[in-house]
């Protein structure tokens, strides 16, 4: 029996890097090769994304600027092929729904944000094959967040500039912050 690559590889959770932190605001990236680096690092996204409770955590966001990001499959979500997504590209998106939604590199701000209803993306899973990954609800607004963070986009940037000013101490506050409370 073929066993994959996160069957072998167990990862390290790292440090989440924080709001304020300039390789936040850095576009990841490509990745070019699948090799043992790559696949030690999304085994340490899968370990950092879990100790902290995330439903996804992208690259940048442990400080490697390389267009990969993980998910956590929810319940419902029996059919995605996998829960890494190298080099992610939105194929389309359908609708748009308004909800709250946070991120573990601003720890403890919640917000409403407007994210697309549905959502292809394509992509390379970390067996080398190019994937098509078609969601919706949760999954499909942890997607986009995931990819907006390899374009280096929070999702603050979309509140509207009184929301920010209401949130710039606590912001402040997160980037006077040694680490986040789970890694
Ligand atoms: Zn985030």
């Amino acid at each position: 029996m073929k066993e994959t690559v996160d069957q072998k590889l167990i990862g390290t959770p790292r440090r989440i890097i924080l709001y304020g932190n300039p390789l936040l605001r850095q576009v990841a990236r490509k990745v070019t090769a699948i090799d043992a680096d790559l696949l030690r690092l999304i085994a340490d996204l899968k370990a950092t994304m879990l100790r902290c409770n995330g439903i996804g955590l992208a690259a940048n966001q442990i400080g490697v600027q390389l267009a990969v990001f993980t998910l956590a499959p929810q319940e419902a979500d029996v059919d995605l092929p996998t829960t890494a997504i190298i080099n992610p590209e939105i194929v389309a998106t359908e609708g748009t729904v308004e909800t709250e939604e946070g991120c573990l590199s601003i720890p403890e701000i919640f917000e409403v944000v407007p994210r697309p209803e549905m959502v292809i993306i394509r992509g390379v899973t970390p067996e080398g094959k190019e994937t098509q990954i078609e969601a919706s609800g949760l999954l499909a607004r942890a997607i986009v967040h995931e990819i907006e963070h390899l374009q280096g986009i929070l999702f603050i940037d979309h509140l509207s500039e009184l929301r920010l000013k209401l949130l710039q101490q606590r912001l402040a506050a997160i980037e006077k912050m040694e680490k986040q409370q789970c890694g």
